[in-house]
């Protein structure tokens, strides 16, 4: 039986993935800080643990995976990583987890190592028209990442890199868009703008209105996990290792993803625009070099995802208030 390390697996991202990978068969390991906050893990085995420290990577990363998931980091939305309060702690914590993990991963001689990298790497001076954003494979150097979040993981894609040179380290690395659908932090500070949509809207009294930070028409695409997770497994099951881009490129501004959700909702709503951090004007995943090297693309338009997203968090919501 293949076995597979998830490491992240509390998370978002990482705890899709365990079912997914449980689903193929695999024998699974999740480490997190903490257990799945929506649903029970589907692991065999997990690890509560912090990967900052040295120990717990020897137990996490102890014996030979055939593959390994480095999805652990210090991360949140627009909130969290665009403020300049968590910075430290974004670069040295997420860093860090990279640092102690390669090492042993090279150590165990793992069959594939697959990192999360981020849209957020690429150099600010090509996202400042909101319609023609560049977010092209190549164009991330000169590098000019609008937030440390971003410089660390530009800095742990070479460093996994620098590893596959110099240590034969079979790694695959792609650059997340975005990703959003169930199950996700939809509250607390750390959710991404759809979830936050969501949230504000079901949350919304009919007739009311919703907060949108800026004016609303800084541009994003989003990537719904079901397609991310298919990206992921055709880039670990080819032989070409990226850094590639996982996202949709169907692009389209915070307040129009905001009127979708109110449209989902059927409640009758308005946006009132307000100041609040907001990273770069413009961002659209360039979805040339996957569909090249992968033959991939999304399936669904981003309506379909943002339905299903909208469905559990108005439960959730409902939930909190009775
Ligand atoms: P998430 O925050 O839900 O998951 C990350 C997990 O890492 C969390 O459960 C957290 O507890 C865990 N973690 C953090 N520090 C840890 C530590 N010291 N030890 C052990 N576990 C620790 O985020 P996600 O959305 O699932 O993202 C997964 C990965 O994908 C992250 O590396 C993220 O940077 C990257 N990414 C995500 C997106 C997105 O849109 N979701 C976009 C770009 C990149």
């Amino acid at each position: 039986m293949k076995k597979a390390l998830v490491l992240g697996a509390g998370g978002f991202i990482g705890s899709h993935l365990v079912k997914k990978l449980k689903k193929q068969g695999f024998w699974v390991r999740g480490v997190d800080l903490k257990y799945p906050e929506f649903n029970e893990t589907h692991a065999d085995d997990f690890i509560i643990g912090d990967l900052r420290i040295q120990t717990i990577c020897d137990k996490a990363l102890d014996q030979y995976f055939d593959e390994v998931y480095q999805l652990a980091a210090d991360m949140g939305g627009a909130g969290y990583i665009f403020t300049g309060e968590n910075d430290a702690n974004v670069m040295h914590n997420s860093a860090l987890i990279n640092i102690n993990i390669v090492e042993r991963a090279v150590k165990h001689k793992v069959g594939k190592l697959f990192y999360s990298s981020s849209a957020c790497i690429y150099p600010e001076f090509n996202q400042l028209d909101p319609d023609n954003p560049n977010c092209e494979e190549s164009s991330a150097y000169p590098a000019q990442p609008d937030s440390e979040y971003g410089w660390e993981k530009l800095f742990s894609e070479r460093l996994y890199f620098s590893f596959m040179r110099n240590y034969d380290l079979n790694v695959r690395v792609a650059r997340f868009h975005n990703i959003f659908g169930p199950e996700g932090t939809w509250q607390g500070g750390k959710e991404k703008a759809p979830a936050a949509m969501c949230r504000k809207v079901a949350q919304a009294p009919e007739g009311g209105e919703i907060e949108v930070w800026g004016d609303g028409q800084q541009t994003r695409s989003f990537l719904y996990i079901d397609e991310c997770l298919e990206a992921v497994q055709r880039l670990m099951d080819s032989d070409f290792v990226g850094p590639v881009n996982i996202g949709s490129d169907e692009m389209i501004s915070i307040n129009n993803l905001a009127k979708m959700a109110i449209d989902i909702s059927g409640k009758n709503l308005t946006i009132k625009n307000i100041d609040g951090p907001l990273g770069v004007r413009g961002r659209n995943s360039d979805n040339n070099l996957i569909y090249e090297k992968l033959n991939w693309k999304p399936d669904a338009p981003l309506r379909k995802g943002m339905e299903k997203t909208f469905k559990w968090i108005n439960e959730q919501v409902k939930n909190r208030m009775s």
